[in-house]
């Protein structure tokens, strides 16, 4: 007799819906991972909105925290045990191509949010579902008294290692973050960990605020100050010497050109919408000795940061948590994650 499990199916644009699947069963070296915690990610709420598009149906929620329900045959005697409390990450690297092989699994060659669900007859990442059937390499320990909550972000500050260690910041450097949204707040406190004096841009005085609460040197409105000219007054006319721009706007990509210092590094953090070309002059980045850096997703080795940062209180995302709304009202979980104002919606099961 096989058994039903829900989950929130995406079946057009602004529709999600609870569906039945069967249970699948864990073969092999496969892991059923019973899901306790999904949260939103912005990528989830533009399928919703239409702005990324998807083949539907499709299952999303890639932020995910979950307890081992039953091994495969040939994991019995391996490190995984039944109750074991995971982050599940990776889920759509192949694990096996030229990046993969280079441990960038980030950079995946066959990397595609809309790969086929292990067990399931649908597409997606799987997350908003009552159980997710994995391998091994996607299964990242948490201790067992952290809240499922808190370890829903160790994707979300997988990523943002990712971009702090692309930057290679060096004690005493000037650091500018531009957007204090949760991903810039989460650069915030890794670069004040890192030693770097931290300034931040942002037009939203409540995101100011936290960003100061979370150790952010010195706020400053660009609705207010011209950012080129505060920045470098706040530098001795330098600039900065790392630049992580966390909005999607290219405009502001832009001025990152004018904020930075001689030797000094940008980051492109976030994807741009509408992703309208940027222009650069050559002989200036020849000059002064730029680079130019994008970043995006994370590796294995930076979840195994996060769940250990996370999972041994270094890092507090509590501050990020807007909201949690039971699985069944998952719709409204969308809804209230594309709020103005919100940082994550996290799904409990
Ligand atoms: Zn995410
Ligand atoms: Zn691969």
């Amino acid at each position: 007799m096989s058994e039903k499990i829900k989950a929130g199916v995406f079946t057009d644009v602004g529709n999600i819906e609870i569906l039945e699947l069967e249970k699948p069963k864990p073969r092999g070296n496969e892991i059923l991972v019973k899901i306790k915690t999904c949260a939103i990610c912005t990528w989830e709420q533009r399928v919703f909105q239409g702005i990324n598009k998807v083949k539907f149906p499709f299952i999303g929620g890639h932020e995910t925290v979950g307890v081992i329900e039953e091994l495969g045959e040939d994991l019995k005697d391996s490190k995984w045990k039944v109750g074991d409390k995971v982050a599940l990450g990776l889920m759509l690297a192949c694990g096996d191509c030229y990046y993969c092989r280079k441990g960038q699994h980030g950079s995946c060659e066959t990397f595609n949010h809309e790969n086929k669900l292990r067990g399931f007859p649908f597409r997606g990442m799987g997350g908003f579902c009552q159980y997710q059937l994995v391998v091994p390499e996607n299964l990242f320990k948490l201790k067992e008294d952290l809240p499922c909550e808190v370890g829903a972000f160790a994707e979300p500050l997988s990523c943002v290692i990712h971009s702090i260690e692309m930057a290679n910041i060096e004690i005493g450097n000037d650091v500018a973050i531009i957007g204090a949204g949760m991903m810039g707040l989460l650069h915030i406190i890794l670069a004040k960990r890192q030693g770097a004096r931290v300034l931040v841009f942002e037009p939203n005085e409540e995101r100011l605020k936290l960003a100061k609460k979370l150790g952010a040197d010195a706020v400053i409105n660009p609705s207010i100050d011209n950012p080129v000219s505060k920045i470098k007054a706040l530098t001795e006319g330098r600039g900065a010497d790392v630049i992580f721009n966390t909005t999607a706007i290219s405009k502001i990509a832009e001025q990152t050109t004018e904020m930075v210092a001689k030797l000094g590094k940008i980051i492109f953090y976030s994807s741009y919408h509408p992703d309208i070309p940027i222009s650069i002059s050559p002989n200036w980045l020849h000059k002064e000795l730029v680079s130019l850096i994008g970043t995006a997703n994370s590796n294995m080795k930076d979840f195994e940061k996060s769940c250990k940062l996370l999972s041994d209180r270094i890092i507090d995302p509590s501050p990020f948590i807007s909201d949690v709304v039971p699985f069944e009202d998952i719709e409204k979980a969308l809804r209230r994650s594309i709020e103005p104002g919100t940082f994550r919606v996290i799904i409990k099961f």
